[in-house]
């Protein structure tokens, strides 16, 4: 037998959701454990893997463009190539078949064998044999209850609290890419917490598909986050996503009352029009929506609420569209991700009806609600000028070092001159706002006087979309 390589680099990268950067944490676990060194230097690695999403078309161009460069740095070195994660679940063989240049496939269930798939591709390269690793099976308990996840410095730390999903919402494909849904056990997680909090990390965001139909024994979501909540050190909790069909009373108890879990919702909408609510498989109609909204804004009015909605699914009429419209200037979401309909292979949605909205049609909708979003947006975040937000910091905006980011409690970013203003990230500082955008809110300490003048807007409307998406 030959002996173990001592130091094989490896070079990660993400596509797609939270779920997947958390994912991520797991595979870097699981293979340091086994000897492997990661390298942010594509050139340095070894291996390459990219851990990848599969729940638009555009994500999986993403993944093919990455590949197609692959193709030059593997004709000049041994080069082993892994793709994981749900493209890699969604496509298996024929995904191989399209990029002879991939050696290894590995689902997301599946992430205890890489270290010995990628071991047997790399054995495989140098014997000239070109054999590949396939492992695609989807489990029904796997949690990765028992791996602590290698997490990158920062103030917020992910915990996935479930894995998979029964709710086969019929445009999506995440109960095939990432199978039956499965909670884990709720003592392992405030123990993560209790870790979590000892390693500095100030915020924790609990991750799940459905996270209302969390169950183990006796505890659901609300005692969970609660739970979470109460750990000393944990300053904020946010979670995401809940369904609107099952949002319980206790879970919006818990996020009103509790002063460590953030007064802020993510509620996928998805459409305003009931016969298209019922084609999605979303169980509920527009009516139930708007009176849950009106549930949390009555409980309190200062929880941030944003959305995802799609446009141009299946069938979808100028009026249908219109009703979204409606909605969604009716609501007054803080923000909200705007998707195009993308057909996704093996979903109720692909085998059932056809994929007969226009390219052009989907555009212009998606269009006329991002300009509408955004200029709610920039109305809502106006409403912020002249108060006081806690902050958490998080260290220097992505467009200057000179300023500081962080977010607020609703999870809107928060941009201030270092100079001005003085803090580490992981501190809560309290800051005024003199200005906003669709997008920012700018903040100046001490608090601005009535008489400030405020920055002169420039660009208000920004991008809506970050650059990991929610799931
Ligand atoms: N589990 C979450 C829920 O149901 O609220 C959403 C998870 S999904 C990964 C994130 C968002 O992607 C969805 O809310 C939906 O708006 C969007 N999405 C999912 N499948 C899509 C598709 N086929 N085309 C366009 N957008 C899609
Ligand atoms: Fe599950 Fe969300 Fe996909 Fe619906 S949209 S099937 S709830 S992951």
């Amino acid at each position: 037998m030959k002996a173990k390589p001592t130091a094989t680099h490896v070079h990660l990268e993400t596509f797609g959701c939270q779920m997947n950067e958390y994912d991520s944490e797991l595979v870097r676990s699981l293979m340091k454990q086994d000897g492997f060194v990661f390298t942010d230097d594509r050139e340095r690695a070894d291996v390459i893997l990219m851990n990848t999403c599969a729940i638009r078309e555009n994500a999986h161009n993403k993944v093919y463009k990455h590949l197609s460069e692959l193709r030059k740095l593997k004709q000049q070195r041994p080069l082993v190539v892994g793709v994981l994660g749900c493209m890699a679940q969604n496509l298996k063989e024929e995904l191989t078949d399209v990029q002879p240049l991939i050696d290894v496939l590995a689902g997301p269930d599946a992430y205890r064998q890489l270290p010995m798939l990628i071991r047997n591709a790399m054995l495989s390269q140098e014997e000239g044999l070109d054999q590949k690793g396939f492992a695609v099976d989807l489990s029904e308990y796997e949690t990765y209850h028992d791996v602590i996840p290698d997490r990158l410095d920062g103030v917020n730390a992910w915990i996935a609290v479930m894995r998979g999903c029964d709710n086969f919402c019929s445009f999506c494909v995440v109960p095939y890419t990432r199978g039956r849904e499965r909670s884990r056990d709720p003592e392992g997680i405030v123990q993560e917490a209790r870790r979590i909090a000892e390693q500095g990390f100030k915020q924790i965001t609990l991750l799940g598909q459905n996270v209302n139909s969390y169950r183990y024994g006796d505890w659901d979501f609300a005692k969970l986050i609660t739970a979470v909540a109460d750990v000393p050190g944990i300053e904020r909790v946010r979670f995401t996503s809940p369904h609107p069909k099952d949002f319980p009373p206790s879970l919006l108890e818990a996020v009103a009352s509790h002063p460590h879990i953030c007064k802020q919702i993510h509620l996928p909408l998805q459409s305003g029009s009931d016969r298209l609510l019922g084609l999605m498989n979303r169980t509920y109609t527009n009516k139930e929506y708007r009176a849950l909204v009106d549930r949390i804004r009555t409980l309190r009015s200062d929880i941030v609420l944003s959305t995802d909605v799609i446009c141009g699914f299946c069938g979808e009429s100028d009026e249908e569209f219109s009703e979204t419209y409606r909605l969604v200037e009716e609501l007054r979401f803080h923000s909200a991700f705007i998707f195009k309909y993308s057909e996704r292979k093996h979903t109720i949605a692909a085998r059932r009806f056809p994929d007969d909205v226009s390219e052009p049609i989907k555009t212009e909708r998606v269009t006329r609600l991002f300009n509408l979003q955004r200029n709610i947006s920039y109305e809502r975040n106006r409403e912020y000028l002249k108060t006081t937000v806690p902050v958490l910091v998080e260290g220097n905006a992505k467009r200057s070092a000179e300023q500081g980011m962080g977010k607020s409690d609703g999870n809107i970013t928060v941009i201030w001159n270092k100079r001005a203003i003085s803090s580490q990230p992981g501190d809560i500082v309290s800051l005024a706002i003199y200005d906003a955008s669709s997008t920012t809110l700018y903040a100046e300490s001490p608090p601005v006087h009535e008489s400030s003048a405020p920055r002169p807007p420039q660009n208000h409307f920004g991008k809506l979309r970050s650059k990991t998406e929610h799931f």
